[in-house]
């Protein structure tokens, strides 16, 4: 046998850490099925089988839902009450059956043909919801040829050896049955650095790299691997030196983190003693016990979508306050700042009907959405002001983009508030509002939002592909996609200024207060809580902790006066370098 060539492919890096394996290439495998003519007495067997089929797959489904809800929480197992909804469609089982007995051909040939028709059906619907259920279809179609044809499932949740996962893309429902204990990494052709598959391989915590575009055409079931997530690259049968080499990184990058969560029970002070919040980032309640072991003093950004996500119903008022006031009372005494519904973008909601948009980003999504359909808000804002009476919540609005609109979402609150004190309800009357800074007018404007808001919370992620014009879910041009470049750094140094103007702090939600190796220069231009993944927050701190506020101030001013994105990124990293060199193997 020919040895196989090294391949080395770079790519965007998703969470942190280096893993090195064996491939399991995740693809939606193709079954061949012949067309097969059956006999007028074996319709009632075949009906019998596929019947047989159904039970299997629902008991399956109904099985992994129940692990899921409880290993990861009952948001990801709600994505298999979809999946037991198409297995539960009469019209589906009625067509196959009455197809069956009028053609005579075997039933994984019927089945498969009728599950063809659904998909190019739904595919041509202009309705989002049915347009969304493609993918349930698919997969339950999938597994119901699977277990009618005896096939042995290969799927995520069932995997029996340690593997990196090797895909085109991941869906929601793939990296929710993802195992940790068997998953040790992933990579992907397409996404970028803030897609929500990137934004899931951090709370997963296993190294991944997205927007690889060519992975999946490079690697076979069963080779050797590496996955450097902190440096986005992926090496495919690696030679011995590579492997010697990335084998002694991982060993250093262990016992770094290792040394890290050292520091968990430290505060997060500079050296000349000025303390800076360090927060993190949540998408689900279960998500706090993360946030609790990594040493994080609150919460800076608590996503509300994912409650709204992979379901048929809005979430109650009373589902709402459960989640909101079960994270209150964890994360007592420290602040939560939960951000009203932001959907639109690239995450959808089936059952809003939000019309499919040219520009999605720049459409109807976030608080534009939240403004024309009061009562979603009213919901969420009852829900919120109701859990704040059990810990100490904070509110914040997405996607500002002027005063108007910030005036608009304030006077819905107000009447909210009103509503629940005439019906003797308690909430935090005292409760602070706050704007997410990421749209560039938002920037610009900030000293007028601050005449509005409590505080100001930076969402980078948004921020950035705004003011650069860059997707940043476009692999193709992630190379634009720079949080050093000067315009960037501009924007949030006239934020920050404008709200310390009028008084207000100013925090940091978006991907960028994660990255170690802006961390001086966010520290010099005055930002005042960092918020971010959980596993992110041990190194921030360490940085934190070994710098004076006069020498990030030098550094933050010296980097606001170079020309480009990468000219601010070497200096960066060069001062990291000199100032905490353990952590600069992590960025260089
Ligand atoms: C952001 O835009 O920086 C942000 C934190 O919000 P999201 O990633 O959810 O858009
Ligand atoms: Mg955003």
């Amino acid at each position: 046998m020919t040895k196989k060539k090294e391949i080395v492919l770079k790519g965007i890096p998703a969470a942190p850490g280096i893993t090195i394996g064996k491939v399991f290439l995740f693809g939606r495998e193709q079954y061949a099925i012949p067309r097969r003519n059956i006999r007028d007495e074996q319709v009632q067997s075949e009906i019998k089988r596929f019947k047989d089929a159904l039970i299997q797959t629902k008991g399956e489904l109904i099985e992994i839902k129940k692990r899921i809800s409880d290993e990861m929480s009952a948001e990801h197992g709600e994505i298999f009450s979809a999946h037991l909804l198409v297995i539960d469609d009469t019209m589906l089982i009625e067509e196959v059956i009455s197809k069956l007995k009028k053609e005579k051909l075997s039933i994984e040939y019927i089945f498969q043909d009728v599950l063809k028709k659904y998909i190019r059906v739904f595919s041509e619907m202009d309705d989002e919801y049915l347009k969304e259920r493609i993918s349930d279809i698919n997969d339950v179609g999938r597994r119901i040829l699977r277990n009618l044809i005896g096939a042995k499932e290969d799927i995520l949740s069932n995997l029996k050896d340690k593997v990196v996962v090797i895909a085109y893309d991941l869906s929601p429902s793939d990296t929710a049955t993802m195992h940790k204990k068997n998953v040790t990494g992933f990579a992907t052709d397409i996404g970028g650095r803030t897609s929500h598959t990137a934004i899931m391989a951090k709370s997963l915590e296993i190294p991944a790299v997205v927007g690889l575009e060519v992975v999946t055409k490079k690697v076979e079931s069963g080779d050797a691997i590496i996955v450097d997530g902190t440096h986005g690259i992926v090496i495919i049968n690696p030679v011995l030196k590579t492997l010697k080499k990335y084998e002694t990184d991982r060993a250093r990058f262990a016992a770094i983190e290792k040394h890290l969560l050292e520091l968990r029970d430290l505060p997060c002070v500079t050296l000349d003693g000025r303390k800076i919040t360090l927060a993190a980032n949540i998408e689900v309640p279960e998500d706090v016990a993360s946030v609790m072991a990594h040493g994080a003093e609150g919460i800076g950004l608590y996503r509300t979508e994912y409650i709204y996500m992979n379901r048929k119903d809005l979430p109650t008022e009373e589902e709402q306050f459960k989640a909101y006031s079960a994270v209150a009372k964890k994360m007592k005494p420290h602040d939560v700042v939960i951000r009203t519904l932001d959907l639109g973008g690239d995450k959808f909601l089936s059952q809003l009907e939000i019309p499919q948009q040219m520009n999605p980003f720049l459409g109807w999504r976030a608080i534009r959405f939240c403004l024309a359909r009061p009562d979603i808000f009213k919901t969420q804002l009852r829900a919120i002001l109701r859990a704040s009476a059990y810990g100490k919540l904070k509110i914040m609005y997405p996607m500002i983009s002027g005063l108007d609109e910030l005036k608009q979402a304030n006077a819905i609150l107000t009447e909210v508030k009103k509503d629940l004190k005439k019906e003797s309800i308690q909430f935090d009357e005292d409760i602070k509002v706050g704007a997410m800074i990421e749209v560039p007018s938002a920037a610009l404007t900030s000293d007028i939002l601050a005449r509005e808001a409590d505080f100001f919370s930076i969402g980078t992620n948004d921020l950035i592909q705004y003011s650069l014009a860059v997707d940043r879910v476009n692999e193709k041009i992630a190379y634009l996609y720079e949080p050093a470049h000067p315009a960037v750094l501009r924007l949030i140094k006239s934020i920050i200024e404008n709200g310390h103007n009028a008084g207000r702090w100013v925090g940091m939600c978006g991907e960028m207060a994660g990255d170690i190796a802006m961390t001086i220069i966010l520290l010099g231009l005055g930002l005042d809580e960092f918020s971010t993944s959980p596993i992110t927050i041990a190194g921030i701190k360490r940085i934190i902790r070994s710098v004076t506020m006069a020498q990030a101030k030098l550094i933050a001013q010296e980097a606001v006066n170079l020309s480009t994105g990468k000219d601010v990124e070497r200096f960066a990293i060069k001062k990291l370098k000199e100032l905490v060199p353990e952590l600069a193997i992590e960025v260089e």
